[in-house]
């Protein structure tokens, strides 16, 4: 059999059916591998036998991934921590920010999401021993809210140089959800070329919920979300990089006891992302960080400010 790496190398791909499944979001042979055959039967008008035969050979050709559990537990130990610039917001998620793993972040509008951001592409940058990783950042922008000038406020704060630490961060504004996906998927290159050790998302969703309205459209919206979340995911495993998400969250008038608002995208987001924190402004200048959903922490809260600085303890 031919070497397949793209889906139109795939048994049963033409070209019509190549370009409607990548216009849907199936990019590549893996994602062909882990779709159902009600997925490719309504993407692509083909019958069930040549969706399972698309399938199959998807998952013949691609490598599923086993390893053996010793060389599991050697990848885990090179996981890097990245500090937030709070070490009680450090704490609250296990000694920094991990790599290999999505970090998302959500709360209200100014609960300080975008500046935590701009923290961390600062900080990744610092020597190891500073809560760095020595390594640069690449900040996707969906809001239009990154503002180089507040990320030279918190280098100078530091001692350092804004100038040397802004050439270290690639940033994209990202027009449509489509253009969001695309720039993850032609990060690699960079992450690759450049020791990327820092991808920012702000914001995960907001494209995707402006685009898709509606009832209807949820289920295609969530779909394309946990694929765009796949990727993501698979580029902080092989590159051993932190990813970085923010989330709004949405009203939910449906709840009457505790805080009514929750995330959007759900449970598509609780199950990609590692470690899942809830933003909330306080009194007195304080922010409230909750730890909400982590393999292997407790939850529990911490105390952090937002000052000329950056965020630090309060
Ligand atoms: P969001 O969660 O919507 O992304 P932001 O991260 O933009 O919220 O947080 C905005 C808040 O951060 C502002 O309301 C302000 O309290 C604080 N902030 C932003 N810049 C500074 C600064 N230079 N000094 C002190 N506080 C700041
Ligand atoms: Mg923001």
């Amino acid at each position: 059999m031919p070497k397949i790496n793209r889906i139109d190398d795939l048994p049963g791909v033409g070209p019509a059916t190549a370009e409607k499944l990548i216009a849907a979001g199936y990019i590549n042979v893996e994602s062909v591998a882990v779709a159902t055959p009600a997925e490719l039967m309504e993407i692509s008008e083909i019958g069930e036998a040549t969706a399972l035969k698309i399938i199959q050979a998807a998952r013949e050709a691609f490598d599923m991934g086993f390893i053996r559990g010793d060389e599991f537990l050697e990848k885990r130990k090179a996981i890097g921590r990245l500090y937030t610039g709070s070490k009680a917001l450090d704490e609250l998620v296990g000694g920094g920010i991990e790599t290999q793993a999505i970090t998302e972040v959500y709360g209200e509008y100014g609960s300080g999401k975008t500046q935590i951001a701009h923290q961390l592409a600062v900080n990744v940058q610092l020597p190891k021993k500073e809560g760095g990783l020595e390594a640069t950042a690449i900040y996707i922008d969906t809001e239009g809210t990154f503002r180089p000038e507040r990320l030279a406020q918190m280098v100078t704060a530091i001692g350092l140089d804004p100038n040397t630490i802004l050439k270290n961060i690639f940033v994209a504004r990202a027009y449509s959800s489509d253009h969001q996906v695309l720039l993850t998927e032609k990060a690699e290159e960079l992450i690759k070329s450049h020791n990327v050790k820092l991808l920012v998302i702000d914001s995960l969703t907001s494209k995707f919920r402006g685009e898709y309205t509606g009832r209807s459209m949820l289920a295609e919206r969530q779909q394309r979300l946990g694929r765009h979340l796949a990727t993501i995911h698979k580029l902080a495993d092989i590159y051993d990089m932190a990813v970085f998400v923010t989330n709004q969250v949405l009203a939910r008038p449906d709840i009457f006891f505790g805080d009514p608002t929750a995330p959007i995208g759900g449970h598509i987001l609780a199950h990609q992302s590692t470690a899942r924190l809830y933003l909330r402004k306080s009194k007195g200048g304080k922010r409230i960080a909750r730890l909400v959903d982590h393999p292997a922490l407790p939850e529990g809260e911490a105390i952090f400010k937002i000052c000329e600085e950056g965020i630090r303890d309060f």
